[in-house]
């Protein structure tokens, strides 16, 4: 099941992470693995497993976790910007099967991505 996910493990509360964000359809976290000096992780808390998944229902929540990615970049004062990302699939490179967006920022991105 989906919501046996790390993250759902993270959303029910029964591991613990640093959360800087949550309100009634999402959580956003600390990535573990910081690949940026400001690494978060927007997770919905309907476990979506990835993105090529979503239906035309999530609609309204696919717009909220994008609105919460941009104000926590802002609270994160990423006056410079920031990338956010949403990997799919193995080749994808996605290792969560459920759905979030990586908000990086902080340093210079290169561009293409590896
Ligand atoms: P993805 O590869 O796009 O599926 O991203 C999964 C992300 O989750 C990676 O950046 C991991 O570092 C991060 N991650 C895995 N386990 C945890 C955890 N327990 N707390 C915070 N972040 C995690």
């Amino acid at each position: 099941m989906s919501s046996d996910t790390v993250f759902g493990r993270i959303i029910r509360k029964e591991i613990p992470a640093t959360i800087v964000h949550e309100d009634e359809h999402c959580l956003v976290i600390q990535d573990i693995n910081p690949q940026a000096p400001v690494h978060l992780l927007v997770i919905p808390k309907e476990p979506i497993p990835r993105i090529s998944e979503a239906q035309p229902e999530h609609q309204a929540l696919l717009g909220h976790l994008l609105l919460t990615a941009k104000q926590v970049a802002q609270a994160h004062n990423l006056t410079q910007g920031y990338r956010l990302v949403i990997n799919d699939g193995p080749q994808g490179g996605q290792t969560v099967y459920h759905l979030h967006i990586h908000v990086l920022g902080g340093r210079e991105m290169g561009w293409p991505p590896g």
